[in-house]
C-alpha cells in the first residue's frame, strides 16, 4: 500500500514538472524575452525631453532637412507604429521623425524622442522592414535612455566635483544641461558603447516582432552594410553605433526566445517603395556640406589650392586633392574644399562655394545602352529643382574619366558668396552607380582653379 502512494506521488510530480515544460514552452514571448532597463541617469526624463528639444532645433538648423512633407509623414506613421510596441517604462516620449536630406547612410536620435533618419538610410534599406529595424534600433536608444546615460558616465569620468550640485541639490546642474544643449553630430548624447548597442539591437528586435515585422530585418541591414563596404569606409552609422561583437547572433538568440519569425511577418509596403523613390529624386549636391558645423557667413576668399596632393580612396575609386583642402562627409558624398570654401546657403545650411563634391546616386536602368546619358539628366534635372537658377551653360559632351567613358557638363547657378558660380560636373558610370564628380567655384574666380579641377580628375583611378 505505501509502495503504491509512493509511486503515485512519483507520477504526480513528474507529470506536473511535465506540465510546466510544456506551459513554459507554448508562451516563451513572455516568459523568456530579455528584460531591459534603463542604466543610471543623473538626468529626470523631463530633462532628456529638455536636452533633446534644445538639440533637435540646433539640428534642424545645421543638418540639411528633405523639407519633403510626404516622407516626413511616412517616417512619422511607420515611428508611431512601432512606438507603440515600445517599452518606455511609464515615460511619455513627445516622438517626433524628420528625413535629412543626407547620403550618408545614418540615422540617430537624440534624447526625448527626437528622431532624424537620413536619405540614405532610406535609399540603403531593400524594404520597409529594414527601414523599421534601423528605427526600433533608435527608439529603444531613448526608450533606455542611452543617450542622457552616456552624458551622466561622462559627467561622472570628468569629477565628482562638476556635478556634486546637482547631485546634492537633487537635479543636474545648469553646467551640465548647457554643455549638453547645443547639438553636436558625433556628440556626447550620440556616442553609445557596445552595451548600449547590444540592448537597442535587443529591444528593438522585440518591437520589430511585436508590431508584425520580420524581426531578423534590422540584423540584415547591418550585415549587408558591413558586407558593401567590407570593414573599409564604414557607413556612418557605424561611428556613433559601434557594432558590438556577435552582433547578429545575439539578435538570432532574442528571436528565438521571442518564438522564431512569426509566420506571414511583414517586409514591405508600397508606402515605402513610394518614400523611397521620393528621396531618390531630391537634390544630392547642392546640399550642406555633411560634417560642417556652423558655417562662416561672409566666408573671406580662400587661399590658392596647394600643388601637393592628398589621396582618397573612395569605395570604388582612388583620387587626389590639394593638401590645404579638407575633406567632409563619409563616401557616400564627400566634399573636398579650402578652408573658408564653404558658406550658408539661403536657408543658412553649409553649401560648397570652392571645391568638389564626389558622389554616387542609384542607377535606375544600370544595363541600358545610354545608362550614362539618361542618368546624367536625372542628376541634372534634380539639381535644377532644387535650384531653379541652375542652368546648363555647354552641354553634354563625350570624355574619358580613366579611360572610362564619361560626361563633361557646365552649368551655373548662385554662388553661396553672392553672383554667379561655375559648376562643371563629370559623370561616369560604374557598378557601384553613377559616380559623379561636381568643380565648383565663383565664376570670376573660375580660371584660378580650372587647373586643380583638371589635375583632381586626372588622379581618378577605378579599381
Ligand atoms: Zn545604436
Amino acid at each position: 500500500m505505501s509502495t503504491h502512494i509512493e509511486k503515485c506521488g512519483a507520477f504526480v510530480l513528474k507529470a506536473a514538472a511535465c506540465g510546466l515544460t510544456a506551459l513554459v514552452l507554448s508562451t516563451p514571448a513572455f516568459a523568456q524575452r530579455t528584460q531591459l532597463r534603463p542604466g543610471w541617469n543623473l538626468f529626470s526624463v523631463d530633462q532628456d525631453i529638455a536636452v533633446g528639444k534644445q538639440n533637435a532645433v540646433g539640428a534642424e538648423r545645421q543638418l540639411p532637412m528633405c523639407n519633403a512633407p510626404k516622407v516626413d509623414a511616412y517616417l512619422t506613421q511607420l515611428g508611431m507604429r512601432l512606438v507603440a510596441h515600445l517599452d518606455t517604462h511609464g515615460a511619455q516620449y513627445p516622438w517626433e521623425f524628420h528625413c535629412v536630406n543626407d547620403r550618408a547612410i545614418n540615422a540617430f536620435a537624440l534624447p526625448g524622442g527626437y528622431v532624424f533618419v537620413n536619405r540614405g538610410a532610406i535609399e540603403a534599406a531593400d524594404n520597409e522592414a529594414q527601414l523599421a529595424g534601423v528605427m526600433a534600433h533608435e527608439i529603444s536608444h531613448v526608450a533606455l535612455r542611452h543617450g542622457t546615460n552616456q552624458a551622466s558616465k561622462a559627467q561622472l569620468g570628468q569629477g565628482l566635483a562638476g556635478i556634486a550640485g546637482g547631485l546634492f541639490g537633487g537635479g543636474v546642474s545648469g553646467a551640465l544641461l548647457s554643455q549638453l544643449g547645443s547639438f553636436a553630430v558625433g556628440g556626447v548624447l550620440l556616442r553609445y558603447s557596445r552595451t548600449a548597442e547590444t540592448q537597442a539591437d535587443i529591444s528593438g528586435t522585440q518591437v520589430l516582432y511585436d508590431s508584425g515585422y520580420d524581426p531578423r530585418a534590422m540584423a540584415q541591414f547591418f550585415e549587408k552594410l558591413e558586407a558593401e563596404t567590407k570593414g573599409k569606409n564604414p557607413p556612418e552609422f557605424f561611428s556613433d553605433h559601434p557594432s558590438p561583437d556577435h552582433r547578429v547572433e545575439r539578435v538570432d538568440e532574442e528571436i528565438q526566445k521571442l518564438g522564431g519569425p512569426p509566420p506571414n511577418a511583414k517586409r514591405d509596403s508600397q508606402e515605402f517603395e513610394a518614400a523611397k523613390r521620393e528621396v531618390m529624386n531630391l537634390p544630392v549636391i547642392k546640399k550642406p556640406v555633411p560634417g560642417v558645423q556652423g558655417a562662416t557667413r561672409g566666408i573671406s576668399k580662400p587661399a590658392p589650392p596647394s600643388s601637393n596632393y592628398s589621396s582618397f580612396d573612395a569605395t570604388g575609386f582612388t583620387m587626389k586633392y590639394p593638401d590645404n583642402w579638407k575633406k567632409y562627409g563619409d563616401q557616400n558624398s564627400v566634399a573636398f574644399a579650402p578652408d573658408g570654401g564653404v558658406g550658408n546657403d539661403s536657408s543658412g545650411h553649409g553649401a560648397l562655394a570652392y571645391g568638389i563634391t564626389v558622389g554616387t546616386s542609384q542607377l535606375q536602368n544600370a544595363n541600358s545602352g545610354n545608362a550614362l546619358d539618361t542618368a546624367t539628366q536625372q542628376l541634372i534635372s534634380g539639381l535644377q529643382q532644387s535650384n531653379p537658377n541652375m542652368k546648363i551653360t555647354r552641354q553634354s559632351s563625350r570624355v574619358r574619366l580613366n579611360n572610362v567613358p564619361a560626361l563633361s557638363t557646365y552649368l551655373t547657378n548662385d554662388s553661396p558668396v553672392g553672383g554667379q558660380e561655375t559648376d562643371w560636373i563629370i559623370t561616369v558610370v560604374r557598378p557601384e552607380g553613377l559616380v559623379y564628380f561636381v568643380c565648383t567655384a565663383p565664376q570670376a574666380e573660375y580660371s584660378n582653379y580650372d587647373k586643380t579641377f583638371g589635375n583632381i580628375l586626372d588622379s581618378v583611378r577605378f579599381k
